[in-house]
């Protein structure tokens, strides 16, 4: 694996050094690969365009509730951007209402749709430029877009890669922005898309925002949250969340 940094120093809120080096950084993707050797997006989809939309309708949505929204969406616009015009926004927003922001996403799935039809022949592009331009789609979005449906190295950051990253000691970046070019600074391209799915994984199974599983965790090993709290921690105390 080709890892080019060889050090990063960082300084957490509490002023303490602590540094990631490739070794650390090669365990962690080599202990998460093992732990989530499949781990891909649980939304359901068949095409580029159905991935775009099951993506923008997720947004403070579970994967789950999308799937069950989109299993009855997706059959009526077999034929693309140009069903989803033709079916309109009141009825869109009547298909998607157990989504939450349903009228918004209904708004800017349409004006999507309209965009794709009269600039790109009806077909999802596959640059991160034009996606980003597209209403409702913003960096997440279309770094998912582009290493899921089209394969290219993108790293799309969302809430859990965010904090798993910043547990485990890959980032400290304040928002996901500056995660998404830290991860992208110490792990190879090639690795990106799986990267981005195995923490979303880890996040749902044992790095939980509230009361993570610790104590169970395959990579408490090296993870520096674990590492910190359990040097602080008193016997027979549990990791503070
Ligand atoms: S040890 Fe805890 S904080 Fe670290 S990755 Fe595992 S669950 Fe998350």
């Amino acid at each position: 694996m080709n890892i080019s940094l060889k050090v990063m120093v960082f300084i957490d809120k509490n002023k303490q050094i602590f540094t990631v080096n490739n070794n650390d950084v090669e365990e962690i993707l080599f202990l998460l690969q093992e732990v989530y050797p499949q781990a891909k997006t649980a939304l359901h989809y068949e095409n580029t365009f159905e991935l775009l939309l099951a993506v923008m309708l997720s947004a403070q949505t579970t994967d789950r509730q999308v799937n069950r929204i989109t299993a009855r969406l997706f059959p009526k616009i077999k034929a693309g951007p140009e069903a989803v015009l033709a079916m309109g926004e009141e009825n869109l927003a009547k298909e998607i209402k157990g989504c939450g922001l349903y009228r918004q996403k209904s708004r800017q799935i349409i004006e999507t749709c309209r965009i794709l039809v009269e600039k790109y022949g009806g077909v999802v592009p596959g640059n991160f430029e034009a996606l980003i331009s597209l209403p409702g789609v913003g960096r997440k979005t279309a770094n998912i877009i582009l290493s899921t449906a089209f394969a290219l190295p993108a790293l799309a950051v969302d809430t859990h890669v965010m904090r798993v990253s910043r547990r485990l000691g890959l980032a400290q970046g304040k928002n996901a922005y500056a995660v998404e070019a830290e991860l992208c600074r110490i792990v190879p391209p090639s690795c990106w898309a799986d990267l981005h799915h195995r923490l979303i994984a880890h996040g749902r199974k044992y790095c939980r925002a509230r009361r993570p599983f610790c104590h169970i965790c395959p990579l408490a090993g090296k993870c520096r949250y674990y590492s910190e709290k359990n040097s602080r921690r008193l016997p027979g105390e549990e990791i503070p969340v």
